[in-house]
């Protein structure tokens, strides 16, 4: 089994306060996971200095995330960040192309492609999100969705884009619902992502996992990891609380 790689997107929460008290908490519990498990957190980039002023900083399997990026390294664009920018802060996964930055900021597969590139070009990891909406999903159209968003990454990153990154397959309707995708429903998607892209990859595809998000919990989590194409998780609210965060990540080694 590879090692599960387990993210959590804290979108807009957190203080100083809270975050040091999560993340003080995350470092007891992980003493005992170093091996086991990948785990990185993406909290709103300000806070990444909280992270420097921690043990965690130097547990080899915890990484610090970003939950966007801007699709230029500089220049006059007010109020973004760039890849060149995260990076010199030490982050190594950068979550592109969220539901959320789709369909509240207009987002593009196009844009998102961009980003990928940039990315890519700066040894960061992206992680991918794609996915259905409900209405999608109701007329049959999640491959052609799914199928869609990759291929605008391979047209402007080339066959090998996939190498070292990540795709969270997030249905739309799951995420921050009460209704997360069946494991049977994860897998089928999941697996047709993999089979694609190794096709298109040739097979020399190395480096990449696939992740479910979307409603996972500590309910879920342990008939959705045993998922043959399922390689770990993006969690939302699950990441947010420290005991359900951690549970999740205790029962994927059961
Ligand atoms: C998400 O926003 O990426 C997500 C998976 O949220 P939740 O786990 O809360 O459904």
């Amino acid at each position: 089994m590879i090692k599960p790689i387990i993210v959590g997107n804290w979108k807009l929460n957190g203080t100083q306060e809270s975050i040091k008290i999560f993340l003080n908490l995350l470092n007891k519990f992980l003493v005992n996971y170093h091996e086991k498990c990948t785990v990185v957190i993406s909290l709103p980039i300000l806070y990444a200095y909280l992270i420097r002023n921690t043990l965690l900083f130097d547990n080899k399997n915890f990484f610090l995330g970003a939950q966007n990026t801007d699709n230029h390294n500089s220049g006059s664009f007010t109020g973004e960040i760039s890849p060149i920018m995260l990076k010199d802060l030490g982050i190594k996964y950068v979550i592109i192309g969220h539901s959320e930055r789709r369909f509240n900021h207009n987002e593009t597969n196009r844009m998102i492609a961009n980003k990928f590139f940039l990315l890519k070009k700066e040894n960061l990891i992206p992680i991918l999100c794609i996915g259905e909406t409900k209405q999608e999903k109701l007329e049959n159209n999640t491959i052609n969705i799914c199928k869609k968003q990759i291929d605008s990454i391979f047209d402007i990153c080339g066959i090998q884009a996939f190498n070292d990154s990540i795709i969270a397959y997030e249905p739309v309707w799951a995420i921050g619902s009460e209704i997360s995708a069946t494991p049977k429903e994860a897998q089928f998607i999941a697996r047709f992502i993999r089979q694609y892209i190794v096709s298109r990859t040739n097979d020399r595809i190395k480096n990449f996992f696939i992740q479910y998000g979307g409603s996972v919990t500590r309910k879920n989590a342990k008939n959705l990891i045993k998922q043959k194409d399922i390689d770990g998780f993006l969690l939302g609210r699950s990441s947010l609380q420290i005991e359900e965060f951690t549970k999740i990540i205790e029962i994927i080694h059961v």
